[in-house]
This record gives structure tokens, C-alpha cells and sequence, in this order.
């Protein structure tokens, strides 16, 4: 029998350019998800996706369209995720390059990009949102000529909400995608791109077979764990699970493997018949940009936070964690995650899939610190952060940035990176066309993982957009600073700063913790320390009850008496003290 054609594709673009509608619209035309079950963007399964309307997950999907198999994988689009969009890469032969044609190309879309050309996949461009009046589409389609060296006609123009020129795309996906090499060996060889848990199948492996066969009930070897398995149910993405039997060359789809222990398969790793086999290149292995210790309210929560983790890292190849204990906030993990938004959604997941009530250290960069006795030790949270006088020197990661504006607002992102430290690269500003520069600088990491983004946005009204990676570690003089609360130092929202702003900090930091703890029935004192030493202090005025109040006339003693009673009551109280921290805290110390 004639094997099926295979077409297999992603889709790349920018945040909020119209990947996943565009799948959407794929699934509707190729008749995989019936009319009735359609919701806008289907591929977005997860409740946070919906909510906020963003794709965190790479999200596969088969159709079938004349008579070829495609193989569509929806990607993220924010700097946070790009590990989601390399593995996605990896597992096909061609990627739909999506722009807005509101807003041309953006820094993501250049980021997204590159990465495809390094896989050395077709690229398919594609104009999007041309229903709308703001659409720039000639002015887009000269700037993706200069930027991929292709004819203008080459360009497909595209509503991807109304469906026009939808078509379109799916033809010359046919035509263009190089078809998947064919290797009928006798040997199987599948990369695993992603995985999940399932409680009935265990441990579900999302795989592109690139050689031979796999089928339903066959023994199989990871290569790199060195582990045997047996393929418990085989299938692909309609886009729910469906089994087949069997999964050949050429193809996407998953296995599930009956894996309890979920840190026993790891993506990257290659399936194989054959254990003697050598794997498959893999990928990259992820570098956490930020760390954060995760503790929970209650010890004895410690187990399930621990299979939390653990179920989410599945998931979630792009997590790091360890164990770790703090004399003053018990068992649990030091994370590692890409960015501000990876560690918003993990913990957001954490809360919600497990309904776990946790506490979250102040999130820091990985820093070098030297001892005086010439030891380097990698120190990532404030409370692992040795004492200044032990430490000869310290150093920070700094990232090459790119930050893609429109030239008018080119003053105030150059001023914006002045504050956070950044300077220019030799080549600090390069013109993608008469209206936009692309800006190429160095940062330290602490100051782009806070409100850099944010921030970006807003001096530029939205405008910029921002990709970078790791460059080098380079000197940093920090040191670390304590939060006390009502004289309690609190351990979680410690955090390491440079000295030389240290003064300034820590009175904005006081000054918005007061905004965000609440008020108690006696004084509270919020204090910034560094060493024993206090650097500035607020106070929550105590929540009065006027105790007085019913008692009529002019008795001085009675009335001195009753608030003598109530300012013991208070003393108490405190001693007793505990003032809850909420949430927000540890926001109010990082945009100090
Ligand atoms: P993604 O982040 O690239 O996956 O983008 P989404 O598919 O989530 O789309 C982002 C927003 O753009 C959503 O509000 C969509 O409804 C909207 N959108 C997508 N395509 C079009 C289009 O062709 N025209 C218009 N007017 N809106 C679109
Ligand atoms: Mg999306």
C-alpha cells in the first residue's frame, strides 16, 4: 500500500499576531473539529490559556486535507516560551510565518525566525488581519521582502478571522513543505518533542518518528535514559487522542508508555526499537533565567507539592527545580524558569491544578559569588547569600537584547535601557526600513526580568517589542538586603540588590509594602536592612477601635483605664504577632 503524503508545519509569529486562530481556521476547513464543537482557539486547552488568551504550550494537531496528512503544531509566541517553539521546530520540515499587518514585524517574529532557518525549515510567509482598516499590507509586504529575499508575490495576504485566503495558505503548504524523508528501516528512531501525564496511561510522549515503525504493544528503549518501555496505546491529535496502530516514519503523534515515575522520560530523549541504536540530536538544554524558592504554608503539604512539581515539569520541560530547606520556611524547591510570566503560570497552575497554598521567594538571577578564599559558589536566592564579609567579589548574567521600535520612540527605550544598566553593542543601532530601528544592546538579566517589559510597552504605546538570550557573566557589586515586619525579619522577601542602589530601594520597597500589607490592630514597622544595619522604615498606623466611645462624661480615670487595657491587649497581640504577608509582597520588592 501507497504510504499517505505527509506535510508537517508550524506556525511562528509574534504574541497576538493570529497563530492559534489561524489553526483554528485550519481545523475548520480540513473538517478535523466539527462546526459545532468549535471555540476560538481550540488549540488553547489549558484554562489559563483561555483566560488570558495566550498559548503557553506548543499544541499538535492532524488533518486532513485532499490527500495529504498534515501535521500542524501551534506554538507560543512570547520570549518566555521560545524553548515550546524550538522543540516544535525540530519536529517538522516547514513553518507558516504569520505578521499582523497592523503591526508588521515585530522582535519575536525575527526571533522565531532565526530559529526556523537554523532547522533550515521552509518558510511560508503570511499577511494576517487584512479585514482590518489598520492594516499596513504593502508597506508589511515590502518589509518581509527585504527581510526574507522573496518575491512579493510569494506573500499571501490572509484574514485569519474571517477565513479569506485561508485556502490559500493550505495549498501552498502542499506545494512548498518539503515532504518528510521516508526511512523504512529496520530500526525505529522518534524524537520526543513534549510529554504529559494521564492518570489511567501514565506518561504520555508527544513523538515524530523520523525512521522505521513504531507500533501498538511493541518493546521499546529510550536512548539517552537508558530505560525500557512498552507502547502501551499509539495515536495522533484529531486534535483529542486517538489511537491507531501503528505510527511510521515521517509522521507526529504520541505514545503512552504506562510510566508512573514522571521524571523517567525526558523530551529530547529518543524512542527506539533498538537499544543499541545512537539517539537522535536532541535539543538544547534550557538555561533558567530566574530562581525563586517555593515553600508551603503548611509542612505538611510537602508531598504534594512535590508531585505537583513534578506533574507540572512534564509538562513543562523548560522547569528546573531542586530541593531545598531554609530554617525559617521549611522544606521545598528552588525553581528555575525563563521569565516573569513562566514563573506567573507555574505558580498560577501550582494554586490552581493542585490547589496548593504556597509561599514564593522574591525572584533573583543566578549570581557568581566569589569567597575571599577564592571558591565560586552560584547563588540564587537572597537567603542562601553569604555574608559581605566573606565575599571578594560577585558577578551577574547580562543578556544581548534586542528591542524592535519605531523611531520616534527610539529616546525613550534608549533611555529606559540607560536606567536598567544596558549599553551598546559595537553595531548598537541597525534601521529594518525608514520607520524602525532594531536596537542591539547588553543588559544585566535583574533588570530586564522585573517590569522591563512593561515598561517597554509603555514608552513606546505598545510599539517596541524585545528578544534576547544570555551573553556573559560580568562583575556586579550587590549585596543582600532584609525585610523585617513588625520586627520579624521575613525570610521570602529578602532579595539581592546592588549596593549602590541599595539606600533608594529600600525606601521604595517600604513605602510599597505598607500599600500592599494589610493594617493590624496595633503599629506595624516595615524596615529594610542590610547586614544588622536599618536603611529605612514606614509605619502601618494600628487599626483603632475606639474603645471609649460609649462611655459618656467627663471620667477621666474610667476612660484612662479602658485604653490601658486596650494598649495591653495590643502588647499581646504582638507578642504574639504574626502579620500575613500577602502575594503581592514580593511584586512590591521586585519594582522597587
Ligand atoms: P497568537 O498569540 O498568535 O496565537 O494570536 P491569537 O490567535 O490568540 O490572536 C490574537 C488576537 O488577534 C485575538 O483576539 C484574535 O481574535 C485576533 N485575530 C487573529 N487573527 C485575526 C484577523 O485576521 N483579523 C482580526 N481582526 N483579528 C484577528
Ligand atoms: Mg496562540
Amino acid at each position: 500500500m501507497k504510504q499517505e503524503q505527509i506535510k508537517n508545519f508550524c506556525i511562528i509569529a509574534h504574541i497576538d499576531h493570529g497563530k492559534s486562530t489561524l489553526a483554528d481556521r485550519f481545523l475548520e476547513l480540513t473538517k478535523t473539529v466539527e462546526k459545532r464543537d468549535m471555540q476560538e482557539q481550540v488549540l488553547d486547552q489549558m484554562d489559563l490559556e483561555r483566560e488570558r488568551g495566550i498559548t503557553i504550550k506548543l499544541a499538535p494537531v492532524r488533518m486532513r486535507y485532499q490527500d495529504y496528512q498534515l501535521n500542524l503544531i501551534d506554538t507560543p509566541g512570547h520570549v518566555d516560551f521560545t524553548y515550546e517553539v524550538s522543540r516544535s521546530l525540530a519536529a517538522v520540515e516547514g513553518a507558516v510565518l504569520l505578521v499582523d499587518a497592523t503591526k508588521g514585524i515585530q522582535a519575536q517574529t525575527l526571533a522565531n525566525l532565526y530559529l526556523a532557518l537554523e532547522q533550515d525549515l521552509e518558510i511560508i510567509p503570511v499577511i494576517n488581519k487584512i479585514d482590518l482598516a489598520a492594516a499596513r499590507v504593502k508597506e508589511v509586504k515590502a518589509d518581509i521582502v527585504k527581510l526574507l529575499g522573496v518575491k512579493e508575490d510569494e506573500i499571501l495576504s490572509i484574514s485569519a478571522k474571517t477565513g479569506e485566503g485561508v485556502q490559500e495558505v493550505l495549498k501552498k503548504i502542499i506545494k512548498k513543505v518539503p515532504d518528510p524523508k521516508i526511512q523504512k528501516d529496520e530500526d525505529s528512531r522518534a524524537l520526543i518533542f513534549d510529554s504529559t501525564f494521564d492518570e489511567y496511561r501514565g506518561v504520555l510522549a508527544y513523538i515524530r518518528v523520523f525512521e522505521g515503525e513504531l507500533k501498538k504493544g511493541d518493546t521499546v528503549h529510550l536512548l539517552t535514559a537508558k530505560k525500557k518501555l512498552e507502547i502501551l496505546d499509539i495515536g495522533c491529535f484529531s486534535p483529542k487522542y486517538s489511537s491507531l496502530s501503528s505510527l511510521k516514519s515521517g509522521e507526529i503523534g504520541y505514545i503512552a508508555t504506562g510510566l508512573k515515575e514522571v521524571s523517567e522520560i525526558g523530551v529530547g530523549d529518543t524512542v527506539s526499537n533498538n537499544k543499541d541504536q545512537t539517539a537522535l540530536a536532541g535539543y538544547k538544554e534550557v538555561k533558567p533565567m530566574v530562581w525563586a524558592g517555593i515553600f508551603c504554608q503548611e509542612g505538611s503539604d510537602y508531598e504534594s507539592l512535590k508531585e505537583a512539581i513534578e506533574k507540572i515539569k512534564l509538562n513543562d520541560a523548560a522547569l528546573i527545580y531542586e530541593k531545598e530547606s531554609s530554617p525559617a520556611l521549611g522544606f521545598g524547591f528552588r525553581c528555575g524558569f525563563l521569565g516573569m510570566l513562566h514563573i506567573d503560570i507555574f505558580t498560577e497552575r501550582l494554586k490552581r491544578e493542585f490547589d496548593l497554598d504556597l509561599i514564593i521567594t522574591v525572584p533573583s538571577v543566578a549570581y557568581k559569588v566569589y569567597s575571599t578564599k577564592g571558591e565560586m559558589k552560584v547563588i540564587s536566592s537572597a537567603q542562601n547569600f553569604p555574608d559581605p564579609t566573606l565575599i571578594d567579589k560577585s558577578e551577574e548574567p547580562w543578556m544581548k537584547v534586542d528591542v524592535l521600535t519605531p523611531k520616534e520612540y527610539m529616546g525613550n527605550v534608549m533611555e529606559l535601557i540607560n536606567e536598567k544598566r544596558g549599553v551598546p553593542q559595537s553595531n548598537s543601532m541597525e534601521y529594518l526600513d525608514e520607520r524602525r530601528v532594531v536596537l542591539h544592546y547588553y543588559m544585566p538579566l535583574s533588570g530586564i526580568i522585573v517590569d522591563f517589559y512593561d515598561r517597554l510597552k509603555n514608552v513606546s504605546s505598545g510599539y517596541a517589542s524585545l528578544s534576547y538570550e544570555f551573553y556573559e557573566y560580568q562583575p556586579a557589586v550587590v549585596v543582600k538586603m532584609d525585610i523585617l515586619v513588625a520586627d520579624d525579619k521575613i525570610d521570602s522577601l529578602s532579595t539581592i540588590i546592588y549596593k549602590d542602589e541599595a539606600h533608594i530601594a529600600g525606601k521604595k520597597i517600604v513605602a510599597a509594602l505598607k500599600k500592599t500589607l494589610h493594617r493590624q490592630q496595633f503599629v506595624v514597622k516595615i524596615q529594610a536592612a542590610l547586614g544588622g544595619k536599618i536603611i529605612a522604615a514606614e509605619r502601618i498606623s494600628a487599626l483603632r477601635k475606639d474603645v471609649t466611645a460609649n462611655l459618656y462624661g467627663g471620667d477621666v480615670t474610667r476612660k484612662r483605664k479602658v485604653l490601658e487595657k486596650q494598649k495591653k491587649g495590643k502588647k499581646r497581640m504582638k507578642d504574639q504577632g504574626k502579620v500575613i504577608i500577602p502575594k503581592e509582597a514580593f511584586m512590591a520588592v521586585l519594582k522597587r
